[in-house]
């Protein structure tokens, strides 16, 4: 799954390319990339037919097009899913061979914009915008937190709530309520910048901990973003296909039995909710059992033989 900076490294590309543009015309190929478009594929064509659209926005790993001549309040959202692809290509290029949506624009740049998904999880509908929003969030990511990149995001809310939750520190850095877009990849690097067990109980960090694996969290994704992102799959391209090279720079993830850089310890896959979390047992140790008592203050328990005896 694409996570915050690859996701961004498209927004970037559909800002450049794909801003105040007048839609002439939406071809939709195949119904499965607009099923969470109620009306069908009719009705999301018709409805962006003449729409003139605004900056792209992200929040997290979401992505949506506004449109910017005030006629409705209402938002493309783009689920790019697990191979979705938004590409600005000349109007004459081949269609590619997993083509889902074309919009074709009235104007002359010579460009059109194609929603291109080999394994169509991912897809393209139209949604009312959160009432006042002034960038026109749609409703159905409402519930989506704001990413650590967002300059509004509550970083004093963040830390109360991690102390709050009795929750693992990765589950909650994936929780997409509480701090979006951050997904494993990310998760990983963040916790072994920052030596943290995946597994550590949220309310056991302390507040200068939590805003160092915070800053942690922000400098990697800085740092992916810089460089078009992590290419993983070859399936994550910017809208001119070309793909980002962060994993060269990866510390833990998809690095099973390389030396960690810090130590030189071998790193670890661990399998951790149907995914791997990558780790260096020796920067990052696994938290104690909370329940374990200390073996000081254990009551004298006589030896087996003893009891045996007694
Ligand atoms: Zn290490």
């Amino acid at each position: 799954m694409p996570e915050l900076p690859e996701v961004e490294v498209v927004r970037r590309g559909l800002e450049r390319w794909v801003s105040g543009r007048t839609v002439a015309d939406v071809q939709v190929l195949h119904p499965r990339a607009v099923r969470r478009h109620l009306g069908g594929a009719e009705d999301f064509a018709a409805r962006l037919r003449g729409r003139r659209t605004g900056t792209a926005r992200r929040r997290g790993k979401y992505l949506w097009l506004p449109f910017d001549d005030d006629t409705a309040a209402e938002s493309v959202l783009a689920h790019l899913g697990m191979s979705g692809q938004l590409l600005v290509q000349p109007a004459g290029a081949p269609d590619e061979k997993h083509l889902r949506i074309r919009v074709r624009f009235a104007d002359d740049a010579g460009t059109e914009l194609r929603f291109v998904d080999q394994r169509t999880f991912g897809g393209l509908s139209l949604h009312d915008t959160v009432p006042g929003d002034p960038e026109g969030l749609p409703d159905a990511i409402a519930h989506i937190a704001r990413d650590p990149l967002d300059p509004a995001f509550d970083e004093a809310a963040f830390h109360t709530a991690l102390r709050r939750r009795r929750t693992t520190i990765k589950r909650a850095l994936l929780d997409q309520s509480l701090i979006s877009g951050v997904g494993n990849i990310y998760a990983d690097e963040a916790l072994w910048r920052s030596r943290l067990h995946y597994d550590r109980p949220t309310a056991t960090l302390t507040r200068p901990r939590s805003a160092e694996l915070l800053g942690h969290v922000r400098e990697v994704m800085t740092a992916a973003l810089a460089v078009g992102g992590t290419s993983f799959d070859s399936l994550y391209v910017n809208v001119n296909g070309e793909s980002g090279y962060f994993e060269r720079s990866l510390d833990a993830y998809g690095r099973e039995n390389e030396p960690c850089r810090r130590c030189g310890t071998a790193v670890r896959r661990r399998p951790w909710m149907n995914r791997s979390s990558y780790f260096c047992p020796r920067c990052q140790r696994p938290p104690r059992p909370a329940t374990a008592t200390p073996p000081a203050s254990r009551p004298a328990v006589p030896p087996l033989s003893a009891r045996a005896a007694s």
